[in-house]
């Protein structure tokens, strides 16, 4: 039921989503790795959600695009932005970058689900069983460390937050209040993400973390990638996708509101 897909915020008058991208779609149509598609299917992702099938390819596309995607609660937004994540990142870690992709969510019990949706994805890649496996795989499999998820939220120790980032995770999930007092007061660098995603942003919103995200995304490269999920779009969000998303795809879908 797509009610609208164009181009908005930067272009008032956009083009419809073609018929390609909506219909027929599957995970095995996307080009995603062996290990992806494997895990997916392990995990009983069968077919996609109306919008994984449309916000993947796009989010996968070169060059990359940036996506505001709206649809209600349940309608499978985290993999929508998650299989891309670990398509891009390759699913594993790399040595040579510092954290590579930024997730921001609203709420510490909302990260902990992201963590877990994306670490039982990314878990076994490369053929082997466990987190460090796989790694003398041959083929288009992914090679080497298994994939560093890290967690900066409130009500955990500062501590213990800051050790972790200097265990050097590729992907970060983050509360906007704790990360901003990491990068202000403890100089964490975002200079290396390149893949940023602003989940449940209407909720980010309404808890009062504007400012927060403002003065996050002023710290975050211009070359990345960013999206922006949410089940409403209120006039302050379409505000933020201007100043932080260039020309973004919006895809909309029976969306709350
Ligand atoms: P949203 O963020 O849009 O509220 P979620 O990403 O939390 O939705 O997904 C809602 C539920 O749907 C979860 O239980 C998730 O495991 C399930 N789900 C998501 N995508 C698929 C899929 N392609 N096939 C089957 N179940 C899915
Ligand atoms: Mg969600």
């Amino acid at each position: 039921n797509i009610k609208t897909g164009t181009e908005l915020i930067k272009k008032a008058k956009g083009k419809k989503i073609s018929k390609g991208e909506v219909g027929g779609g599957s995970f095995q149509s996307m080009g995603l790795l062996p290990s992806l598609l494997r895990a997916l299917t392990l995990r009983g992702y069968r077919v996609p959600t109306p919008i994984q099938r449309i916000t993947i390819p796009s989010l996968l596309a070169n060059p990359p695009r940036d996506v505001v995607g709206m649809a209600r609660t349940g309608s499978g937004k985290t993999l929508a932005y998650m299989v891309p994540l670990l398509q891009r990142l390759g699913g594993r870690h790399s040595t040579s970058f510092g954290a590579r992709a930024l997730i921001m969510v609203p709420a510490r019990e909302l990260a902990l689900q992201v963590l877990k949706v994306g670490k039982e994805l990314a878990r076994g890649w490369g053929g082997g069983g466990g987190d460090h496996a796989g790694d003398t795989q041959g083929g288009s499999e992914p090679k080497g460390q298994a994939l560093r998820w890290g967690l900066i939220v409130g009500g955990e120790g500062l501590d213990e937050q800051f050790e972790m980032i200097t265990s050097n995770p590729d992907v970060i999930i983050a509360t906007p209040g704790r990360l901003l007092h990491l990068a202000v007061e403890m100089n964490l660098d975002l200079k290396s993400i390149q893949y940023v995603v602003f989940d449940e942003a209407d909720r980010l919103f309404e808890m009062g973390f504007e400012t927060a995200l403002d003065e996050i995304l002023s710290r975050l490269p211009t070359s990345r990638q960013t999206l922006l999920f949410s089940a409403t779009l209120p006039k302050s969000l379409v505000e933020f996708a201007k100043a932080g998303l260039e020309n973004p795809k919006l895809v909309r879908l029976d969306a709350e509101s």
